[in-house]
């Protein structure tokens, strides 16, 4: 056994930096919020050798006195805490008074701020003296973790690190529009936001016009801000998920799950949307120091922060709006090139719309044209042509109606003339007898026949009976397979498919006005209870466009 030594001041030091400077992006995060905390209205980020060079932040905040600017690189020293019952209501972004410290121990780190300049390297001061007069504070970060060999092992490559730093930045320019955000990497633009408060235009220089276009504000009480993504623009990934408290970026997978949920049954499995959600919140309910990088924060009452988050994010959906036919615009070159493959190069997509100004509401009475294909239906509504998928129109309306039915109570039933013997696996039937009142309200009803055997006595009115048999099975599986009210609303949805019109189906004049009008008069009727698009619109815009009508 060795003695017990207590460490050696740089050692510890390091040690300590650990935990709040991971990678060259806990440097770029550290160094935005001490601007932030200063009031900054510009914050310029300038990153070289993807942060192991140098990263070089300047603000035009507050900045430092000068003769307190050695003081701000001494661990634990900070402006923002005093007592220890401030600590019950942080309002900053920093508070623990070790990131400078931190960073000042791990590289060779030159600041100046109101006239001062200093220079550390390692932890040590190499030179003190007068600086540039300029409002704000000016870091410069050169040599990253050059004194800490295991660090800089475990870093990734450039372009990994640099899309760290990228998403950091992007975090702050989306949460705090009213700040104009630079960062260049290796001496180009990577974002270059206006900081004029708009936060669509901010959604802009992060992710483009186009995606700004489809996103929908939010705000709610308690307080919460920002903006998420209409279900017709979604993303194979997490990544432009962005949560914060009290304009702090955190990770919470909890937090990530009530958004998400609201995309329930508005998104296609596998489909995530794109947000920047701000929850506004009384400090004291809030305690962010359980992280060393205050990446995490625990919430007093957890539920009620919830809840307001999917009650404001559920309104600002109810904004969506269809799809909206787009004709390609032809590359020329590319178009020439692919000459032989005509059908690919006259390809639609659906593009969003105009950018800027939202498009008007789509809602309004649809004039029944016919029906087009194995299954669309064609009409005309005041914005333009509309093609309706029937069978997930119709989805639609039954899942909703299902929904309102287990809602108020008030069920609808159609007893079976002949009862149906469907065979299914022993575990569904359990399943089904822990929902077997509800499952009656939506018009389903059994009798358990055999332990691997069911007869149904009734089916929703809107069924065709002779789909009893494949709706059971399916609305089972569904139900066994999630818990809670998840599972009745799957079990909805699978019944509603069975109970739909099917793509195929030959519709008359009167039931195609009636399917029509009533998807308009649905909720969510932009998807079907799976998250498939319900319908298209094709602008009359669009039309004037392509038969040049607009001369
Ligand atoms: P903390 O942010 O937790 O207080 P830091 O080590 O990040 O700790 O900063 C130490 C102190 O230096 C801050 O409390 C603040 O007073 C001052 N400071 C750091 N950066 C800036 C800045 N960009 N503008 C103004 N003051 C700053
Ligand atoms: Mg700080």
């Amino acid at each position: 056994m060795t003695a017990i030594n207590v460490l050696a001041p740089e050692v510890a030091d390091a040690i300590a930096a650990g935990e709040v400077i991971e990678r060259p992006a806990s440097v770029v995060k550290e160094l935005v919020e001490n601007a932030l905390d200063a009031d900054a209205r510009r914050v310029s980020i300038d990153v070289r050798g993807a942060g192991r060079t140098s990263i070089r932040v300047s603000d035009d905040g507050a900045g430092i006195p000068a003769d307190e600017l050695p003081l701000a690189f001494v661990r634990h020293a900070t402006s923002k805490v005093a007592a220890l019952s401030d600590l019950d209501a942080i309002t900053s972004l920093g508070f623990r008074g070790e990131a400078l410290a931190s960073i000042a121990s791990v590289a060779d780190v030159e600041s100046t701020s109101n006239g001062a300049r200093i220079h550390i390297r390692a932890g040590e001061v190499i030179e003190q003296g007068a600086g540039p007069l300029l409002p704000g504070v000016t870091v410069e970060v050169r040599d990253l973790f050059a004194n800490v060999p295991a660090r800089l092992k475990f870093l990734k490559s450039d372009a990994t690190e640099n899309a760290a730093i990228k998403d950091v930045v992007i975090a702050f320019a989306l949460l705090h529009p009213h700040v104009r955000f630079q960062l260049t990497i290796d001496g180009r633009s990577a974002i270059s936001s206006a900081g004029d408060g708009d936060r669509r235009r901010a959604f802009a220089s992060v992710h483009g016009a186009p995606v700004a276009a489809e996103m929908l504000e939010i705000v709610g009480l308690p307080l919460v801000t920002g903006m998420v993504s209409q279900p017709r623009l979604s993303r194979g990934t997490r990544d432009g998920i962005v949560l914060a408290v009290n304009g702090r970026p955190i990770t919470s997978r909890p937090l990530a799950y009530a958004l998400e949920d609201c995309y329930q049954g508005r998104l296609e499995r596998g489909r995530h949307p794109v947000a920047a959600i701000d929850i506004g919140i009384d400090p004291a309910l809030v305690d962010v120091n359980v992280h060393p990088a205050k990446r995490e924060v625990r919430f007093r009452e957890e539920g009620t922060v919830f809840a307001a988050l999917q009650r404001a994010v559920r309104t600002a959906l109810g904004a969506s709006e269809p799809a909206h036919y787009r004709a390609q615009q032809p590359v020329v070159g590319v178009a020439a090139f692919h000459a032989h493959e005509t059908q690919a190069t006259l390809g639609v997509a659906v593009l969003p719309l105009d950018e800027g100004s939202p498009s008007p509401s789509s809602a309004g009475v649809l004039r029944p044209i016919g029906q087009a294909g194995p299954g669309y239906l064609v009409a005309e509504g005041p914005q333009g042509l509309v093609l309706v998928d029937q069978h997930a129109a119709h989805e639609r309306v039954l899942y909703n109606r299902f929904l309102e039915r287990l809602r108020s109570g008030l069920g609808a039933t159609q007893p079976l003339l002949m009862p149906q013997a469907v065979d299914v696996d022993a575990s569904l039937i359990a399943a089904a007898a822990d929902h077997r009142a509800d499952l009656a309200t939506l018009g389903l009803e059994y009798e358990e026949f055999g332990p691997r055997s069911l007869r149904i006595t009734a089916v929703p009115v809107e069924m065709p009976a002779g789909r009893a048999t494949a709706a059971v099975q399916e609305t089972l599986a569904a139900l066994s397979e999630s818990r809670g009210d998840q599972a009745m609303h799957k079990a909805a949805a699978a019944l509603a498919c069975h109970s739909a019109v099917r793509f195929g189906d030959v519709l008359d004049p009167a039931e195609q006005r009636k399917l029509l009008s009533d998807l308009e008069n649905a909720e969510e009727s932009v998807t079907c209870p799976h998250g498939r698009p319900t319908r298209l619109v094709v602008e009359w815009q669009e039309l004037t466009r392509h038969f040049r009508r607009n001369y």
